[in-house]
């Protein structure tokens, strides 16, 4: 399913990791001190700023300054996409620390049954301890050290995957960083939570700032966190938060960018780049919740938006009624379909903005483009490798790519999203 294929190219990023011994609010210049001492001791080398990082193997650049990190993921992307255009500086982070707000936690026990909270060990199901990590929001790390805590008074067992006993399986916290809402999810394998009322209430002494707490029932073996059945058990079982001005619910399984201050950088920078006069149609292309349409829609005349998973378009049908955005049309289909449909019909667009996801389009849907004749195509890559393969057909197409702009969505990870303006410069196949 599309939203799980997304979900799938976040979840390299999404296991828990550790955070560093010490002060762990360390800016880009305390990672340059820390990078002197390290050349500068001859005896041995110092430990990584996480002490589970080789076990957890999600941030591959933990140990390497922020600014060395943004120049190596340059280097890379430049030698990528250097046939086709100008590769612009990284936009990196001011604190590129914690930024993560959606974080995910596997409960279980050590042999004398105390709970335990972490990721899984690399390739295996055994569960590595973290206390914090330095990619996640800290509050996040508090409430589920705060429900690790308080499972042994409310006699709540943690699930065993061996034998199958236990209730608490995950955590996982959603936080609205621009509203400051916070969502709670408990992940068990039964709809049955004991003294649930008495739980909220302390749950909520500690942490007054959570905003709604949800029961997912998961009682299927299987790698997903989440499961099928859930209700809020505090609160309306949503948060919202903002971005760019724009209002976007967030459920415990809506897509949203996991790097909220990067996301608004992200589309801010490809809707500058698409310099719209007002006048224009426009396409949101594999549109997720709608955030880049219903964000433009103030900008153009209309937004037609086309996404697969049926649940990201409902989300974003109420996301443009929330926001009273009128211009938006949402359909749910395959993109390249819903885009071949368009030439055929012989219908024309302005521009043209894609988000595909990490396996890129398909050059069908490149071709239908070039049929429906945008002037410009705006394409938001979270895979440099893909997003080449598919600046190659574009170029044989008559789209040019201008620009790239990468944009750090993912500190301390080989991760790199990248904004490219492409544009018409002819009608024949070149
Ligand atoms: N633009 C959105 C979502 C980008 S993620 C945002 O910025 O939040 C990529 C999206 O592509 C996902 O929502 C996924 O469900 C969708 N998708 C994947 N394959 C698709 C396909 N073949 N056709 C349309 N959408 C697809």
């Amino acid at each position: 399913m599309a939203e799980i294929k997304k979900e799938k190219k976040n979840t390299h990023e999404y296991s828990r990791k550790g955070r560093p011994s010490g002060n762990t609010r360390s800016s880009a210049g305390d990672e340059k001190r820390y990078a002197n001492r390290r050349q500068g001791s001859e005896t041995k080398p110092s430990p990584s700023r996480c002490p589970v990082s080789k076990k957890c193997g999600a941030c591959q650049m933990i140990d390497v300054p922020y600014d060395k990190q943004l120049g190596k993921k340059h280097k890379h992307l430049k030698e990528l996409l250097e046939p086709f255009c100008r590769v612009e500086s990284f936009v990196g982070m001011e604190s590129p620390e914690h930024y993560r707000c959606k974080v995910h936690a596997v409960f279980t026990h050590d042999r004398k049954g105390n709970p335990l909270s972490g990721i899984y060990r690399e390739g295996s199901h055994e569960v590595v301890p973290v206390e914090s990590c330095l990619l996640e929001d800290q509050k996040a790390d508090a409430i589920i050290a705060s429900i690790r805590g308080m499972l042994r008074s409310f006699k709540i067992k943690t699930f065993d995957e061996d034998n199958g006993y236990g209730l608490l399986r995950h955590v996982l916290i959603r936080i609205g960083k621009h509203t400051g809402e916070i969502m709670v999810v408990l992940v068990t394998v039964s709809p049955i939570f004991p003294s649930k009322n008495n739980f909220v209430k302390a749950l909520l002494k500690e942490h007054p700032e959570i905003t709604t707490i949800v029961l997912n029932v998961n009682d299927k073996q299987t790698s997903m966190i989440l499961g099928d059945k859930e209700k809020p058990i505090y609160g309306p079982g949503f948060i919202y938060d903002i971005c760019c001005g724009m209002k976007f619910k967030i459920s415990p399984k809506s897509f949203y960018q996991v790097n909220p201050i990067q996301q608004e950088v992200l589309y801010r920078t490809a809707i500058e780049m698409a310099q719209l006069k007002g006048n224009e149609t426009a396409m949101d292309c594999y549109s997720g919740v709608g955030t880049i349409g219903i964000i433009m829609s103030p900008h153009v005349k209309e937004v037609i938006s086309v996404e697969l998973n049926k649940d990201a378009v409902k989300d974003a049908i109420a996301n443009a009624r929330i926001n009273e955005v009128k211009n938006v049309t949402f359909y749910q289909n395959d993109a390249t379909e819903f885009m071949q449909q368009m030439a055929a019909s012989g219908d024309s667009v302005d521009i043209v903005f894609m988000d595909p996801p990490r396996s890129g389009s398909t050059p069908e849907f490149i071709d239908a483009v070039k049929a429906i004749s945008p002037k410009k195509v705006i394409y938001i890559s979270c895979s440099p490798d893909s997003l080449a393969r598919d600046l190659a057909i574009f170029e044989k197409k008559g789209y040019k790519a201008e620009r790239a702009v990468p944009v750090d969505m993912f500190p301390f990870t080989r991760g790199i999203e990248t904004v490219v303006l492409l544009t018409k410069t002819t009608d024949k196949e070149v």
